[in-house]
């Protein structure tokens, strides 16, 4: 009977891999098969049922009514007694019994002929299986039986859920996903293709990858990645990318080649990112650790990689660079006076102006609390380079308001040229700092150009500068006399008292070597105070033993007429001592008249009033003006011993010698004359009328005991001198 159920399913549409079955009457319903049945099927037909590939079935009333070998096989069971008469429950698994059953009743009701779905067999050992149905309803015992055959669809089904998957990964990832062929012909994109790109599937479908084409930004890659693709089927490397809106793009790629069964390329699949947002993060990161957060200039760190960077640059195209230190003066005074708030708006204004007059190329860092470097890239020359320095400086001191306040600030600036003054951003860096030194030496608010000479003499200095905060506290300082001789009878007259240092390491450093220092950094105040006192002890000793020495002469930096104790420090030394102010002459220099000639005056009407005698120092060697002279009141001017050198037979020295002595014998000044060498050179001073010689002809500088001696030698017993002096006249 189920034979013909069977047939009659065939005929009503369950076309069975070609099968067309025709025949058949069958015995009765769930009998158990008989060879006898067999041969009532004729032909062996039976046989061709039961060994069937394809699992055959007939469910009535949902209960297993014929079920062929493929059918126990596919559930797993070992004979179809297993199967017969139980219903489908179970052998669906409970998932899918819902769908079954709807299946069933479609097809027992009439609703449909025929159906094919998969769903999920429970097969003995209590696994799962999928398995394609295709079955009919045929009438039987006054109903519907459904006649069915099945397949192992878990592959298939399997196969569908991967694709589906793999379709669902394509769509939804953020990626863009291109797949070309073997040629670069795009053949599939995702809609993050679009999102990123701004190319639609349409416009990219059929067409070359842009990477692959020579006329796009990215092109310059495709020679390394058609390289790395033959070589190792992949790639992957970040890119500048352009968007259809001509829009440029940071993009990391990843290409891979997809290869056949026989190692054939059949798909390129690119995957890539878009890297905007992650170089936008990454430059905000390295930004912050790169510039000073005050000013948003470069910091240290930055500056000198980015100037290596330009010194390569500008070696390849044999450019030149001008490196500029720029160190503001006075700096401190101003935070400390007007507080650290003003102190920062005006380091802010100051950076905003470096930036107005710098180039794009150029670069500028602060490097310190008020320093600051630029580099200008690409100079002509070192006059170039001098030249927009010193429009910067200009700028720079331009008037800055801040809180209604006007401010003015003034800069030292060194500038070192690459190459000529290095080849490397460190060297460049040193002696830009060491020309900006020497701009503050000579007075600030200028611009000084790096020499070579220039390094030995701040290294020196450097470290000299180290030392000489500590040597007043170490009593490294110690003073030298100098003998001074009247010219007219040859009397010991005075001594001049010049500092000597002995630094911690032993060495004796003389006043031109530490004084600059001294007078740029400020302490040529308390070491000058301390000479002065040392030299009023030193007369004191000297009156109390009997010598009498006309006067002691110190000499003052310009300096020390700035502070205003300078009186007050000159009062107690004499005071301190028991000495009257004729025991001391104060020697000045020609610069401290012309700068400060105004207050200078003033202070010096009131040494003078003290009784202290004034000289002008190194006379001749500075650029007083006849009527300057006039108004100050200082009673010797002092030969430098540049001019004494010549004589007699020097013109030039002859002429200024003989000149300053007319102008002093006019204006009733004495005249010392200072490194006196030779008998000629004394001799001729003393034709000439010079009242006071002094140099190594008569006396070295020397420590306090020699002096001791040369004193016990000389007061008293003038002929010694006199003799000296006669032989030589
Ligand atoms: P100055 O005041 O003109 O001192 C004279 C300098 O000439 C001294 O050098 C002295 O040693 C040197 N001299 C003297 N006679 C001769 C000579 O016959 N031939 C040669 N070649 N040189 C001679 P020194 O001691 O090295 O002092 C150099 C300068 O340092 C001084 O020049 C002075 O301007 C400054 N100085 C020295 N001591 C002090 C001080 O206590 N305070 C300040 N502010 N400056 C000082
Ligand atoms: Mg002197
Ligand atoms: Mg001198």
């Amino acid at each position: 009977m189920w034979f013909e159920l069977i047939c009659a399913a065939m005929a009503g549409g369950l076309a069975v891999a070609g099968l067309i079955l025709l025949w058949g009457r069958r015995g009765p319903l769930g009998a158990v098969r008989t060879e006898d049945q067999k041969i009532e099927t004729g032909n062996g037909l039976f046989d061709i049922f039961e060994k069937s590939l394809l699992a055959l079935y007939v469910v009535f009333e949902r209960k297993v009514i014929y079920a062929n070998e493929a059918a126990v096989k596919l559930l797993g069971y070992d004979s179809a007694e297993e199967l017969v008469g139980h219903t489908v429950d179970k052998f669906t698994a409970p998932e899918d019994l819902n769908l079954l059953n709807e299946m069933h009743r479609r097809r027992e009701s009439g609703e449909v002929a025929s159906v094919k779905y998969a769903y999920r067999a429970l097969q003995k050992n209590g696994e799962m299986r999928w398995v394609e149905a295709h079955g009919s309803a045929v009438p039987y015992r006054g109903g519907r039986a459904v006649v069915g055959l099945a397949v192992d669809a878990s592959r298939n089904v399997e196969f569908e859920k991967q694709s589906r998957l793999a379709n669902h990964v394509f769509r939804s990832l953020t990626e863009g996903i291109l797949v070309t062929d073997p040629d670069f012909l795009i053949e599939a994109v995702n809609p993050a293709f679009t999102r990123i790109t701004g190319y639609g599937a349409a416009d990219a479908l059929g067409k070359k990858s842009l990477l692959m084409d020579t006329n796009h930004v990215a092109a310059i890659y495709s020679r390394d990645i058609l390289h790395a693709l033959k070589t190792t089927g992949h790639w992957e490397g970040e890119i500048t990318d352009r968007r259809r809106n001509g829009q440029h793009y940071p993009a990391w790629v990843s290409i891979s080649a997809v290869l056949g069964a026989q190692g054939e390329i059949l798909n390129y699949v690119y995957v890539f990112t878009d890297n905007t947002n992650r170089k936008e993060a990454e430059n905000r990161l390295k930004n912050l650790a790169s510039r000073d957060g005050l000013t948003g200039l470069l910091n240290r760190a930055t500056f000198v990689n980015n100037l290596d960077g330009l010194i390569r640059e500008s070696a390849a195209r044999g450019n030149e660079l001008g490196v500029l230190f720029i160190d503001l003066d006075h700096f401190k005074s101003i935070n400390d006076t007007l507080g650290h708030g003003i102190g920062d708006k005006l380091l802010k204004e100051i950076a905003d102006r470096m930036r107005a007059e710098l180039r794009h190329t150029d670069i500028a860092a602060r490097i310190g609390g008020d320093e600051f470097v630029v580099v200008i890239d690409n100079i002509a020359s070192a006059q170039n380079a001098e030249r927009m320095a010193q429009r910067l400086i200009e700028r720079i001191s331009r008037p800055i308001v801040v809180n209604e306040q006007e401010i003015f600030v003034t800069t030292s600036v060194g500038l070192a040229c690459y190459p000529a003054d290095g080849a490397d951003g460190e060297s460049l860096l040193r002696h830009a700092d060491i020309a900006m030194y020497q701009a503050k030496a000579r007075g600030r608010n200028m611009l000084q150009l790096f020499r070579d000479d220039m390094t030995a003499h701040a290294l020196k200095r450097m470290s000299m500068e180290n030392g000489l905060h500590r040597a007043l506290d170490r009593d490294e300082f110690y003073l030298v006399f100098q003998p001074q001789f009247s010219a007219a009878d040859g009397r010991l007259v005075g001594a001049e008292a010049l500092i000597r240092w002995r630094s911690a390491d032993g060495e004796e450093i003389f006043p031109g070597d530490f004084i600059p220092a001294a007078e740029s950094n400020g302490l040529i105040v308390p070491i000058g105070a301390w000479v002065l006192n040392e030299a009023c002890r030193c007369m004191r000793k000297w009156l109390d033993e009997g010598l009498q020495l006309e006067r002691i002469a110190v000499n003052l930096s310009p300096r020390q007429f700035a502070c205003e104790h300078l009186l007050d420090t000159i009062q107690s030394a004499l005071a301190v001592h028991g000495l009257e102010g004729r025991y001391l002459e104060l020697e000045i220099t020609e610069g401290l008249i012309l700068n400060y000639s105004q207050d200078v005056t003033s202070v010096l009407n009131e040494i003078r009033a003290m009784g202290i005698e004034l000289s002008i120092d190194d006379f001749g060697t500075g650029y007083s003006s006849l009527s300057v002279l006039k108004n100050t009141p200082v009673h010797k001017l002092k030969i430098d011993r540049r001019f004494t050198q010549g004589l007699p037979h020097d013109s030039d020295d002859v002429a200024i010698t003989e000149a300053i002595l007319a102008v002093a014998q006019k204006l009733d000044l004495k005249v010392v004359a200072e490194g006196v060498e030779k008998p000629e050179q004394q001799a001729f001073l003393k034709a000439a009328a010079c009242d006071v010689f002094q140099g190594y002809l008569l006396g070295r500088p020397m420590p306090e005991a020699a002096m001791d001696h040369f004193l016990q030698q000389h007061l008293g017993e003038p002929k010694v001198a006199a003799d000296a002096l006669d032989s030589v006249s």
